[in-house]
Formats: C-alpha cells, structure tokens, sequence
C-alpha cells in the first residue's frame, strides 16, 4: 500500500508526498476523513490529487493512501432506479443512514451486494465465450432485461454455469481454466468501454416534438446542445425527452450550481411516468446528481460516471439517451482546477486542453456494433445542457460544445414570454444530421419530407424578414401573396410547433402525423398562393374556416392521423380551389 502525507491543500487541489509507485488517475484516500480523490499529476515521489468531497479542515502532514486502482465502477443488476453522486455512492441510502446529505468520507456498496435476482443462463457447459458474449439475463425492473455480459478482455470456455437466484456477487459461471464470471463488472470510469465499431449516425433520435424532429433532428448517437437559461423550459423539454424520446434507458447526470436545481430534479424524476409502460420512469432511469456539498471537481467525475453506465447499457443492444445538465459546469470545474495546478491558461482561464477533452467525452456516444457474437447494436446519445454565464455564447466552454455538437437547440426567452412551447427558436436552432436522417424519412415516412420540411422553413424565414416591413409600413401596404405567407407562418409557428408537453395525445407526435401535419399547412400554402394568383382574394380565402380545423390536428391521435389528415388536405384543396371564378 503506498502511503504518503499531504503537503499542502488548495481547495480541492491537494498535495502529497511519498506517493512513489502511484499512478495518474489512481483513486486516493485524503486525509483522516478519507476522503476521495483521484491523482491528477504526478511529479517524482509528489502526487497532485483531485479530491471529491469538501477539503476544509484537511492539514498537512495527514495521511494519504493510494489505492493503486482507478475510479472503478460496479456495472451490474441494480443500477436502474438508483441515484448515485460522481464517483457512485447511492444517495438515497446514504441520507437514510447519514442524515441529508452525504457525511465526509462515506463508502457505499454501489450495488446491493445482498438483493437476490433470478439468473437465466444463456450459455451451457462446452460453449466458447468472449468479452461481450451474454452469460444470461436477469429481469432488472418490470421494463429492463439486463443482459449479464463477459467482460470485455476476458473469456474461454464455459465449465459450469448456475439457474436461481443469486447475489450480484455470487459466482454465475465458470470457465474451464478456472476464471470466474459474477453478474458485476468493474469498469475506470474515464476509459470508454470498447465496441466493435461504430456505425454512421443516420437514423433519427424520435422524440416526439415536432420542432425537433422535423425542423433540427438529431440522430441516434448523435450530440445535441441546449441552453440553459431559466424559466425557457429546459427542465420541461428534459423531462419530456427522457418521458417520450426513443430510447429504453435515461441517464440524467446534473451538476447543476445551486444546491435547489438538483434537489428539483431528485424530486420530480421519481415521480415521472413512463407513459409507455404504465409504470415509474425511473424504472429505466439512473440519476447521477453532484450534491451541492460538494466541491466542483465532483462535476467531472459525475460525467466519467454518467457515459460509462451509458456504455454498459449500450453493450446489450440499448438506446441509451443521456442528458448532462449542465456541461458548463464541467468546464468550469476543469478551469478552476487547472488554476490551483497553475497551469498555463487558455481562453478565459479554461485550460488548453479543454477541447480536447470535450471531444473525448463526445467520442463516447454514437452508435455502435457491441463487443459479442450475437451483433447487437446499441446507441448513446446526448443531450447536453450548456449555461453560459450571462447568457454569453461567445465563452470558450460553449464554443467547443457547439463546435462538436451535431444540433443546436436554442431555447428562447422572448418565445417563453409569449407562452410559445417548447421555446425552441426556429431561426436560431440547427442541426447538421438533416442529410444524415434525410434516407431514413424518406423510406419510413415519405420521399417528400425533406421537401416539405425545407419549405416550411422557408415560410417560416420568410416572415421573419416580412415582419419587418410590417414594422415600418403596416400589414396593409404588403401585396396579398405576402399577406397569405404571413397567414401561414401564423399557422406553422402556432398549429404545428407549438406543442403541449403535457397534452395527452399531443406530448407525442409519431414523425408519420408530423410529416401529414407539415404537409397540409404546405398544401394550404400552394393552393392559396395558386388561387390568389387567379383573381381570389386573401380575405375570401381566409372566410373558409380551415384555420380551425388545421388548429385542431394536434388533437386528433397518432394512429388516425393518416385518414383524417389526407381528407382534410384533399377537401381544402377542393373548396379553395372552387372559389376560382373562370
Ligand atoms: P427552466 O428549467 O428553463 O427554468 P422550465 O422547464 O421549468 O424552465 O419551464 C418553465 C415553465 O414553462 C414550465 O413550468 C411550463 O409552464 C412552461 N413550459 C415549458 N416548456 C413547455 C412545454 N413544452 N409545454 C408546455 N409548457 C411548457
């Protein structure tokens, strides 16, 4: 065991010596209180060592012990439903044993090493086994199957494997050379977990929220950013994602600033409904929360954390979706750290490596060929909250999110105020997947998607530039084809993406109803633009109550869609089309 004496503390930056034989990212115990940390830099026999938990009080001269291990993660049965700080102590256990929050230097199983799960062997005596190959499978919650996996790294052939139940760390299998499977998995947090490769993200991440889908789509495995301001509906786009978006598992890992943020989350998550299943979300969620006892370089650990349950939920074939909340504290926690190790700063402070090491963490999603014969695919996509200080997206941490972030998602305040939900800003928003999920659209909703996605949006920039003119002359001086884009625009920011998240039929738009939504409001469009170029005027147009009725499309559920809104597109073309006098 090496053991070594701290020789001086700055915030959560401590020193140590007689620390020869450690290793970088070796997990430490500081001080009497043991409280954990990770070395950070090593200089001869002096450790530096980035320490999780509060520091005040440390003096020099105290212990310090290595561990000789990294941060290791238990990846097994258990996880789902639990939530656990950055370096994976559960909570709610701890506020039962230790009062509210977490005491100074607390350990705690992160998995149940007692509870009892029901193992169906997947493998029999004499079968050839490899990392990622599945052992069997425990019925984790009413909604998740956990597959027990081979380690990636290890193998041989399968002597004897057990039915029944049995603890997390019960022995499950054993190869004829000896070596041993249980159904946990240690895993280095800050070492992603191989795949056989990784595969384009051409598919859509569906959420179910018309301005995502269709206008800024992002794909499966793919990166999306979303501001942080308060009171734009951040919390609520989040909980809708992590409700209806196309994903079996939600890892939502907040490292939020203010202690009430995250107490916010920890009590609305668990009260969630999985719509799907009837039954709570957490039954397929894991919450990562950095209390606000503790100090920023928490923050990291929480990310490392966060995607390495995200890989080992992909393994076995998941969409995983994962929401960091927010990516700016992050950065600021690596900017505040780098300023005790007296680095040479970047930008602003931010150390130089900061890009780079956003890029790692964004390394890590994607979707994936999983380690294992039986070919598998799994997918981690994430949602990153950033919160730039003063609202300023010019700052080095949301330049390099948005630099590598596929799609941008700019909630707006002005578009809160107005009551205008999600508060997704049409002409501030992008996303660089639209080739990417362009084929997928096309063969599983209809070849003219992106068509009409295009032009909507062109109605859509268009009045932007119209409600200029309007500002300086009146709506009466426009021409009557610029009054009716005016009209429509009126319509698709209103009727098609306004969207309710608490809405029973309408908090989930299938992409079919979305693109059959988008195409009558376009249909309404080229028809008006065609009558009205043949002697009909907008008013006479307008007196024919479409507008109601394209109100009311919202309502109508997913599955009789396809009927109701094919009529409704053909009769407007029909009755607008009679009003032509020849
Ligand atoms: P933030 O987390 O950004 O501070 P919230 O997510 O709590 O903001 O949203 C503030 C309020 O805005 C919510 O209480 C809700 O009334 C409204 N809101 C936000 N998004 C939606 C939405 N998609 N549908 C309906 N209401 C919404």
């Amino acid at each position: 065991m090496i053991e070594g004496q701290i020789t001086k503390v700055s915030g959560p930056v401590v020193q140590a010596r007689g620390m020869a034989g450690a290793r970088m990212y070796d997990v430490t115990f500081v001080g009497d209180l043991k409280l954990i940390g990770e070395i950070i830099r090593l200089e001869g026999e002096n450790a530096i060592i980035q320490v999780y938990e509060d520091t005040s009080g440390l003096e020099v001269g105290e212990l310090v012990t290595c561990t000789e291990q990294p941060l290791l993660l238990e990846l097994g049965p258990g996880m789902l439903s639990a939530i656990y700080d950055g370096v994976q102590r559960r909570l709610p256990i701890l506020a039962e044993t230790y009062g509210d929050y977490i005491t100074r230097g607390t350990v705690s199983e992160p998995l149940d090493h007692e509870k009892l799960w029901d193992f169906e062997p997947a493998v029999k005596p004499g079968d050839t086994v490899k990392g990622g190959d599945v052992l069997g499978y425990v019925q984790e919650t009413e909604v998740i199957k956990h597959y027990i996996m081979v380690p990636p790294g290890q193998g041989g052939v399968i002597a004897d494997v057990k039915t029944g139940s049995f603890t997390v760390i019960d022995v499950i299998a054993v190869c004829e050379d000896g070596t041993e499977f249980q159904m946990i998995q240690k895993w280095p947090a800050r070492i992603a977990r191989p795949v056989i490769s990784k595969m384009d993200p051409n598919l859509p991440f569906i959420t179910g929220t018309r301005i995502l889908d269709t206008f800024f789509p992002v794909a499966q495995g793919g990166y999306s950013i979303i501001p942080g301001g308060f009171g734009t509906g951040k919390t609520v786009t989040e909980q809708t994602l992590a409700k209806w978006a196309q994903a079996d598992v939600v890892i939502y890992v907040g490292c939020g600033e203010r202690g009430n943020e995250m107490t916010e989350v920890l009590s609305e998550f668990p009260e969630l409904e999985d719509v799907r299943s009837g039954q709570p979300l957490m039954k397929r969620t894991i919450l990562v929360a950095n209390t606000s006892n503790m100090p920023v370089a928490a923050r990291e650990a929480s990310i490392y954390t966060g995607i390495t349950m995200a890989e080992y939920y992909r393994d076995m074939g998941y969409d995983v979706a994962m929401m960091a909340d927010s990516t700016s504290r992050w950065g600021e926690a690596l900017r505040e750290v780098s300023g005790r190790l007296e680095e040479m700063p970047g930008e602003e402070g931010y150390p130089a490596y900061l890009a780079t090491r956003i890029a790692d963490f964004y390394e890590r999603c994607g979707r994936a060929v999983c380690l294992g014969s039986d070919e598998r695919v799994g997918s981690i996509t994430v949602v990153g909250a950033v919160s730039p200080p003063g609202g300023d997206f010019s700052e080095p941490m949301t330049q390099n999110s948005l630099r590598i972030s596929g799609a941008f998602w700019a909630l707006d305040t002005d578009l809160a105020h107005r009551r205008h939900f999600p508060a997704i800003s049409w002409m501030k928003s992008y996303s660089l997947y639209l080739d990417q999920v362009e084929e997928w659209y096309a063969e599983n909703v209809n070849m003219d998607w992106k068509n009409a996605r295009d032009k909507a949006m062109m109605i859509l920039q268009k009045e932007d530039e119209l409600q200029e003119i309007v500002q300086l002359v009146g709506p009466d001086a426009l021409p009557e084809f610029a009054r009716a884009t005016i009209e429509v625009a009126r319509m698709l920011r209103e009727d098609y993406l306004q969207q309710f998240a608490f809405s029973d039929v309408d908090a989930f738009c299938d992409p079919k109803k979305q693109y059959l939504m988008l195409k009558v409001i376009i249909t309404y469009y080229d028809v008006l633009q065609e009558v009205l170029s043949k002697g009909v005027t907008l008013k006479e147009a307008l007196e024919i109550p479409f507008r109601t009725r394209i109100g009311r499309m919202k309502e109508i559920p997913n599955d009789e869609s396809s009927e109701q809104l094919e009529t409704l597109e053909t009769e407007l073309q029909a009755e607008l089309r009679k009003l032509v006098r020849y």
